[in-house]
């Protein structure tokens, strides 16, 4: 986690950072932070003032989430995500539970919550992914 928080550093998303690191049996498969594609934007240098265009849900509307890097990072490079445990600054929205999910991850350690960073009712991604037998659960440091 402390890797995670590391990565969520060098985010150039200029609401919130996020970092994710995959790991399989201790070992570390993949890191992602959220952005934009690479060779894109850089949301901080583009819109210092007012920030990037904005989604529905008031997120970046050009960024992968941090989890979405990750595992697209891992499935570019052949690694085997299949029964792998993520780590991630915030927990994850329901977009990337789905992906979670079907990826084959079987663990999930979040710091943050997403509900509460967007005043949700609940962190539906969590509920979601402890629903389908993924392990979710809050890791504070
Ligand atoms: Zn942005
Ligand atoms: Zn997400």
């Amino acid at each position: 986690m402390n890797l995670a928080s590391d990565l969520a550093s060098r985010s150039h998303c200029v609401k919130r950072q996020v970092g994710a690191v995959l790991t399989k049996d201790t070992r570390i498969i993949s890191i992602g932070y959220n952005g934009p594609p690479a060779g894109t934007h850089n949301c901080d240098e583009e819109w210092p003032e007012t920030g990037c265009p904005r989604d529905s849900r008031n997120s970046c509307s050009l960024a992968l989430h941090a989890e979405e890097n990750a595992i697209l990072y891992a499935v570019k490079n052949g690694a085997q995500i299949q029964g792998s445990t993520l780590y991630t600054t915030l927990s994850p929205c329901i977009a990337c539970a789905r992906l979670i999910l079907t990826s084959g991850i079987k663990h999930v350690y979040f710091k943050d919550s997403y509900a509460a960073y967007k005043g949700l009712a609940s962190d539906e991604g969590v509920d979601f992914l402890n629903k389908f037998g993924v392990r979710c659960e809050y890791l504070p440091r």
